[in-house]
């Protein structure tokens, strides 16, 4: 039984990896125009001061505040911060969420979930300010119960603290909450992982396995699993998966 369903929000709500291009290209033609670099300049300078950030902290939800690393970048090359930290910042995060585009289906699904009375959540690796800026401008926030952002967990998925924390605003035990995500490893095994059930978004169309070799997390993963998750590329037939899934017998109760 499903009582609630939780969210990814990037690449699982909208599509990520095109607005996040759009908006780089518009902060590479600020720092053409205001710095003179190339686009590999700006492309290393980035990485760098990443790599820096998360050299000194770890993985933890400040390494995706981009003002850190904006402020870094401008620091490390003797420019001044202002007012270029900040409005490199606005630049970047209005640009992607201007662009982006909600994958189409998700609107009708997620009010069809809240009147068939599932509680619905978002638990997601990102600043909570970003996330509630992206979910408002999407005209989503108001389907969600709840939300667990990183920054308010003090830990990243695949940490399956993060899950539980999600678990215990839904109110449900971890096995009456399902989880949906694009990312094999850091939504799918983490939340199997805190005792979720899991469905996997994809957008490509493809029916997916472990044995597949894919391009998850911005890296090659080859697996050598156990076949198929249950998965799905297309949000109108989201309801009928978890109508599916949630009167499907748990793994208890096979044994
Ligand atoms: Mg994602």
């Amino acid at each position: 039984m499903i009582k609630a369903i939780i969210f990814d929000i990037d690449n699982t709500l909208y599509d990520y990896d095109s607005a996040n291009a759009k908006a780089i290209d518009a902060l590479k033609q600020y720092t053409s125009t205001n710095f003179g670099w190339s686009s590999d300049e700006t492309d290393t300078r980035i990485r760098a001061a990443y790599s820096r950030i998360q050299n000194e902290i770890g993985v933890k939800a400040a390494i995706h505040n981009r003002l850190i690393r904006y402020q870094r970048i401008l620091e490390t090359n003797g420019l001044p911060l202002y007012p270029h930290a900040l409005d490199m910042y606005d630049l970047y995060w209005s640009t992607l969420i201007d662009s982006a585009k909600v994958f189409e289906g998700v609107d009708s699904a997620l009010a069809q979930l809240k009147k068939e009375g599932y509680v619905v959540g978002a638990g997601t690796n990102m600043t909570s300010v970003i996330q509630f800026r992206k979910l408002t401008k999407f005209n989503l926030l108001k389907y969600f119960d709840f939300i667990v952002t990183s920054e308010e967990a003090d830990c990243e998925k695949p940490d399956k603290e993060l899950f539980l924390k999600c678990a215990i605003k839904a109110g449900y035990d971890p096995s009456f909450c399902l989880y949906i995500g694009d990312s094999l490893i850091h939504d799918i095994l983490a939340s199997e992982e805190a005792g979720f059930q899991a469905l996997w978004f994809h957008p490509s169309k493809a029916q997916l396995s472990q044995e597949s070799s894919f391009k998850a997390d911005h890296n090659e993963y080859i697996f050598t699993g156990d076949g198929l998750h249950p998965q799905f590329s297309d949000y109108t037939q989201l309801l009928s998966i978890i109508e599916t899934l949630s009167s499907a017998p748990q793994k208890e109760d096979e044994q």
